[in-house]
This record gives C-alpha cells, sequence and structure tokens, in this order.
C-alpha cells in the first residue's frame, strides 16, 4: 500500500514511518486480554528507558487523550492538602498549568515572565525562600509556543533545595533531546506518543517517581478520570489501563519505540538538530527573521517573523504548502505576529530543502517580497 507522505512542520503530531503506521493494523483484540496486558507492561517498561529512569524508582503511567491530559493529571493529582504550586511561566504551555490550577481551584503562584526569555533562577528560589507551602514547582521543558528551551535541571535543584516535588511538562522534548530523570532533578515528567517519539494521538504517559505516587494516595482527590494515584493502584493491580485504552495507538507506539532504539538516543537528538539547522539556513537565505534568541532556543521550533509585507496572509500560504505535501503552523506568541516551522517527526535535511522551495514558490506566487 501507497501512503502519501506528508511532511507536517507543526509542533505535533508530527509526520510518521510507514512501518509505524502499518503497525496500527492489526487483528481486532479485545483490550482486557492478558496478551494486550503484557504488550503494555514492555511498553511501559521501553518509557522508563527513553528518561533514564531506574526501574526500582520510577513509574509510567498510561492514559488515553491528547498531551495536555497529562499537565491535567499531575497538577490535579500531586498537591498535598494546604500547599501551593508554584508555576515556572514564560509562555502559552505553562500558562495552560495555571489554567489547570484555576480549574481545580489549587493554591498557586504564576510566576510569569518574559515569553522571549528563560525564567530567572534567583527569583524562582526568592519565590521558594518566600513561600514555604510550596510542594510543587512546575515548568515546561520546551515552551513549544516560541521555542526556547528552560533549565529545568536548576529548576529542579532549587524545587528539591526548599522540599518541593519537581514536574516538567516534556511534551515537546521527550525522545527529541536527550532527558536523564536522575541527574535532570526531575521527579514527574510526561508527554504523548505523536511527538517525539513519532506515533500516534489518543496515548499520553506520566513518568515519575513511585514512592509520591503512592504517597499521593492520601491527597485530596479532584477527579475522577484523571486520578494520578488511581490509574498507577489499576495498572499495579491487573496491569490494565482502568478504562478503555486506545488500541491501535498503543502497536503503533510500540513499533515506533523500537524505531526509537533502533535510531539511537543520539543519532535522533543529532537528526532533529540538523532539520533545525537547515530550518534557520532557510529562514536566513530569504532574508526573513526569527524572534528567539538562537542560544536559547530548543532546536526543535523555530518562532519565524511576519514578512513585512501587505501581501503576507498566512492562511494562503499554509494552503499553497499544504497542497504540495507541507504544513507550516501559526505562532502563539500575542505580541508579535509570527508562524512556526518544527523539527518533530520522521524528516531529515533535504525534507526541509525540497519546503523551502515550496515556500519560496508561494511567496513569489502571491508577490510577497521577502528581503
Ligand atoms: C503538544 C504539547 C502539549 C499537549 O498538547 P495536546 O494538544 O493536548 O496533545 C502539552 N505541552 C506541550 C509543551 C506541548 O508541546
Amino acid at each position: 500500500m501507497q501512503i502519501k507522505r506528508n511532511i507536517l512542520l507543526n509542533p505535533g503530531p508530527a509526520t510518521t514511518t510507514d512501518t509505524v503506521k502499518m503497525a496500527q493494523v492489526v487483528p481486532d483484540i479485545c483490550p482486557r486480554e492478558k496478551e494486550f496486558a503484557g504488550l503494555m507492561k514492555g511498553l511501559r517498561s521501553d518509557l522508563l528507558k527513553v528518561v533514564h529512569a531506574p526501574e526500582d524508582q520510577y513509574t509510567a503511567v498510561l492514559f488515553c487523550g491528547s498531551g495536555t491530559i497529562n499537565i491535567d493529571i499531575c497538577l490535579n493529582s500531586l498537591l498535598p492538602e494546604g500547599k501551593k504550586v508554584l508555576v515556572v511561566n514564560n509562555g502559552a504551555y505553562n500558562t495552560r498549568a495555571v489554567e489547570v490550577c484555576q480549574m481545580y481551584h489549587l493554591p498557586h503562584i504564576d510566576l510569569k515572565s518574559s515569553v522571549y526569555e528563560q525564567p530567572d533562577l534567583a527569583l524562582v528560589e526568592k519565590t521558594l525562600q518566600e513561600n514555604d507551602d510550596i510542594a510543587m514547582v512546575y515548568c515546561c521543558h520546551h515552551e513549544t509556543g516560541t521555542g526556547v528551551l528552560n533549565p529545568i535541571r536548576e529548576i529542579g535543584a532549587l524545587a528539591h533545595k526548599y522540599g518541593a516535588i519537581f514536574v516538567s511538562d516534556t511534551t515537546s522534548s521527550l525522545g527529541m533531546i536527550p532527558l536523564d530523570v536522575i541527574k535532570d532533578n526531575v521527579d514527574f515528567c510526561m508527554a504523548s506518543a505523536q511527538k517525539g517519539l513519532m506515533a500516534m494521538s489518543g496515548l499520553s504517559f506520566i513518568i515519575g517517581r513511585e514512592d509520591i505516587i503512592r504517597a499521593s494516595k492520601n491527597y485530596p482527590t479532584r477527579s475522577y478520570y484523571t486520578n494520578l494515584y488511581l490509574q498507577y493502584e489499576y495498572f499495579e493491580k491487573t496491569g490494565e489501563m482502568h478504562f478503555t485504552p486506545p488500541v491501535q495507538t498503543i502497536y503503533a507506539t510500540i513499533q515506533a519505540l523500537k524505531e526509537y532504539f533502533a535510531e539511537g538516543e543520539e543519532a535522533k537528538f543529532a537528526r532533529h538538530h540538523r532539520v533545525y539547522e537547515a530550518i534557520h539556513r532557510g529562514i536566513d537565505k530569504l532574508g526573513l527573521e526569527t524572534v528567539i534568541d538562537p542560544k536559547i532556543e530548543s532546536g526543535l521550533v523555530v518562532s519565524v517573523k511576519y514578512p513585512d509585507d501587505p501581501n503576507w496572509n498566512f492562511e494562503k500560504v499554509h494552503d499553497y504548502c499544504f497542497e504540495h505535501g507541507f504544513t507550516i503552523y501559526p505562532g502563539k506568541i500575542s505580541t508579535s505576529n509570527t508562524f512556526r516551522l518544527c523539527a518533530l517527526g520522521a524528516i531529515d535535511e533535504p525534507d526541509i530543502e525540497a519546503f523551502f522551495e515550496v515556500f519560496k514558490k508561494a511567496l513569489d506566487n502571491f508577490g510577497i517580497s521577502y528581503d
């Protein structure tokens, strides 16, 4: 079977290999069969390996849902009575965590800073010093809205120095930027299968400290479907998800993990970086500008300023590129007009070169000048 290959330059879901797509085509199976529980056991243990999490301290808990479910779960499940969350917030995805805190009426501090910069560590420390009721520090690793990479190792160290746990949203970095939960001081991280692992959407997972999950049994419960302890306990007892899992996505993720380990952590990181550099080269060549200092960029998302031309129309350029097999994505910075080009997925340098040929044609086609 020939499947059309689209190059997704949006920040996930990402371009997948045909072998991952085809892994979903399997005989029908009831997910309550032992065979299926066995597959999930292997999958959970492989997820720990991706972030170098020791099996005797960490566990991977799977959920059916998009990546945001993980943010919801960690915040609603891991805050003890009478304690506060500190959200180190420099962008749209950290703001999503603040919104979750608001929805659940969780006591929290929204430590907001410029979306163009990394957070100020001295300010994080000062906030921890002044609020001894902070039990959880939360920060996104790679702020997908801008492309800024946050210093989670340092933030995690500060959290631990002041007796708090550290939760990091690693949805757009896990499986792409090497992460070591012990060295990086991460108690809980998270992702969904369709991003760094290059599988399909519908499966999300949290990798975290088992002792803390066990302790959370006695924390206030704020949700039924998205309670971390409940799902963990069900996995412990039965090896299964509490409710219906995304069956086909699980098959795809198992195949994607095989391909992940075959490519290798360092080689995959290098490939994404090649793609990122090709994106910057293409942008430079056209005389367009980016908005984030490359020194603090993740190497996975590039925020590009709209060309300074009245003929520029994101929708039209998007549609032209889409018709030619390439997807570009709107920006997420309220203070500047940007679009995003991302280096996720099963793509490489030649795909980016082919993209810029199409993109340049789109600009010419609509009479948009660029240098
Ligand atoms: C993609 C992403 C999410 C999850 O988004 P969904 O649309 O719910 O899958 C969460 N955090 C970050 C940093 C992301 O990039």
